[in-house]
């Protein structure tokens, strides 16, 4: 079988035949349709995780499985599924005996462990793998399973009331997904973008409003009334500190789910008299993965992607290096 392998990094993936996995006992061998392509990938690919080479990497998944480990008793053969980020935690440490979220398990099993999907078949733990809605396309569940997890999860622990404004900062693959999620649930919805050819999209999108971010998308954002939460998506620290510091109304909520390479800046003065919070996010356990892939499937939300053939995975995450995948980038495979 075929998969894109680092065996260096910040060099070209080597696109090769390898042996096929086999199944431990409680894995799964997907055969992938449809794999999403991450920002977070491009930290792989530059070496930030330090894990040892060769390595696949993808963490957007989705796939028919095609073998069943010894005591898989859920899943069966020719299921439609994904597996995310944090498949298997290790069931002993303090964490995972409070039945805590496996993402705090510092023995959690992932992709990292038993290689990602961007190969033609994948092993995944079966606890790691969700089934997909019946209503819902591989190319589209793909993108759920890191960026609208995440998105998803972001806007739940903002814990939004009615009435709540949120604004999107930072409209790529993650903010153009958690600007859908937020207007399905009914909330009013901005998006504020330094992208002026994103505008009309991000309408269609369904934003009530884009505020374009100038030099500073705090007083931007101020200027159009403020937010009560904002979801930020960007690895701008410098845009993360604007938009904390003057975008936020009284007793509002910045959830950062960016990683942003230098620290981000907060006025302790700011932040005391008006009682805002800056959380950080990933992904919560997994009853907001399946919401997020039902609201998919029920056609509430959809995500905008450009579609690749697997051969072009280098030229694809140079691209996305270069800031041109407009939304999210998917390889379908057959
Ligand atoms: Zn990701
Ligand atoms: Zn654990």
């Amino acid at each position: 079988m075929r998969a894109a392998v680092i065996t260096e990094y910040n060099k070209n993936w080597e696109l090769k035949n390898v042996s096929e996995p086999v199944p431990s006992a409680g894995q799964v061998l997907i055969k992938i349709k449809a794999s999403g392509m991450c920002g977070t990938d491009l930290h792989v690919h530059h070496g930030i995780f330090e894990l040892p080479l060769p390595l696949v990497a993808g963490h957007e998944p989705v796939g028919e499985i095609v073998k069943l480990g010894a005591g898989v008793l859920d899943l069966k053969i020719g299921d439609r599924v994904g597996a995310c980020w944090a498949q298997k935690a290790c069931g002993r440490c303090e964490i995972c005996q409070s039945k805590m979220n496996p993402m705090y398990c510092q023995g959690q099993q992932s992709w990292m462990q038993l290689g990602g999907g961007y190969s033609e078949l994948m092993l995944a733990w079966a606890e790691g793998c969700t089934l997909l809605p019946e209503k819902i396309s591989y190319i589209d569940a793909a993108p759920i399973f890191c960026a609208g997890y995440t998105v998803f999860s972001g806007l739940r622990n903002a814990a939004p009331r009615p009435g709540d404004r949120v604004a999107i900062l930072g409209l790529g693959g993650l903010g153009h997904l958690a600007l859908q999620y937020s207007k399905a649930l009914g909330l009013e919805t901005l998006a504020v973008t330094a992208q002026e050819n994103k505008v009309k999209e991000l309408k269609a999108m369904g934003a009530h409003e884009v505020i374009l971010a100038g030099e500073d998308p705090g007083k931007a954002l101020a200027n159009a009334g403020g937010a009560n939460i904002v979801l930020s998506t960007t690895n701008s620290a410098k845009q993360v500190s604007q938009v904390f510091a003057a975008g936020l109304r009284p007793e509002g909520r910045l959830v950062n789910m960016g990683v942003c390479p230098e620290p981000i800046q907060i006025n302790s003065m700011n932040l005391l008299t008006t009682q805002t919070k800056l959380i950080g996010s990933t992904q919560n356990d997994r009853k907001d993965l399946v919401e997020a892939l039902n609201l998919v499937a029920q056609g509430k939300v959809k995500p905008v992607i450009e579609s690749h053939p697997f051969d072009k995975i280098n030229e694809v995450r140079e691209r996305l290096s270069a800031g041109k995948v407009r939304y999210r980038a998917v390889f379908s495979l057959s």
